[in-house]
């Protein structure tokens, strides 16, 4: 999709401290599955899980093997990510899960070794959220479905949005040489070039809807047969959703600068 990817990091390559379990769900929007991460530091007494996947209890059990496990923390609510929480925190004695509104970006989560600061990252779903992690030397981004390891990622009206996904993807071009761990795909071995690729995807595909509009294109699906003519007809509903934000966004932008001051910022 639009530009050359870079190279992908080896998983033998994580630290030591990292552990991927990937839930058996493969398809168009999960890549090879949801990435379920357990961080455990040697010799800590509690490891901590990011994002349990669904509710599959073969993969719920081989999550809970790794355990004691102090909590279990959510980047966003989509079922893929979420749907085994309460299975998974019942299968490790009752833990407690964090997502959204119980995640505060003022404040690190300590213990287990580990410093987890979260970052507020709205697009993808209106409660996305990365997890920077810290141990000693390493420093380690979640990224959840804010970017993937491989390809490009949707954001689906009315809960996501364009405007606050391009905003968390500057926010991201902050974190040059950070080890990046998506919710799908491969671990990729820089955050911010990652969120730079993104912005520059992003904003490729703006350009396409504008000129889509200039040519008369005033719907998604109109959108979507000029600017992907070959779309796999499996992947099309979303191609259409991502068309809906574009369009949303430059209407928006359109009239913002056409009645004056609080202009949007560029795409
Ligand atoms: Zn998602």
């Amino acid at each position: 999709m639009g530009g050359a990817e870079p190279e992908s990091v080896d998983v033998d390559r994580l630290p030591g401290w990292v552990t991927l379990l990937r839930a058996p769900n493969p398809g168009p929007m999960t890549l090879d599955g949801t990435n379920t991460w357990i961080l455990r530091v040697p010799g800590e007494p509690v490891a901590a899980v990011i994002d349990p996947g669904p509710l599959d209890e073969g993969h719920l059990r081989r999550i809970a093997e790794h355990g004691p496990v102090g909590h279990i923390l959510i980047t966003h609510g989509h079922h893929d990510h979420v749907e085994g929480a309460a299975r998974l925190a019942e299968l490790l004695g009752g833990i407690p899960v964090l997502a959204g509104d119980a995640l505060d970006a003022g404040r690190p989560l300590t213990g287990n070794g580990l410093e987890i600061q979260v970052l507020k990252t709205p697009g993808h779903t209106s409660d996305s959220v990365c997890f920077l992690v810290e141990h000693e030397d390493d420093r380690v981004m979640f990224t959840g479905d804010t970017i993937l390891g491989r390809g490009t990622t949707v954001v689906a009206r009315p809960d996501g949005d364009l405007r606050d996904y391009l905003g968390s993807l500057e926010l991201l071009t902050a974190y040059p040489g950070v080890l990046m761990l998506p919710g799908h795909g491969p671990a990729r071995d820089d955050t911010a070039e990652r969120a730079h690729f993104y912005l520059g995807h992003r904003r490729e595909r703006l350009a396409q809807v504008e000129a889509a509009m200039a040519a008369g294109a005033d719907t998604p699906a109109a959108v979507v047969d000029l600017v992907y003519p070959d779309i796999d007809p499996g992947v099309r509903f979303a191609a259409e959703w991502s068309a809906a934000a574009q369009l949303d966004y430059l209407r928006a932008r359109d009239r913002e600068s056409a009645t004056g001051p609080g202009r949007l910022d560029r795409p």
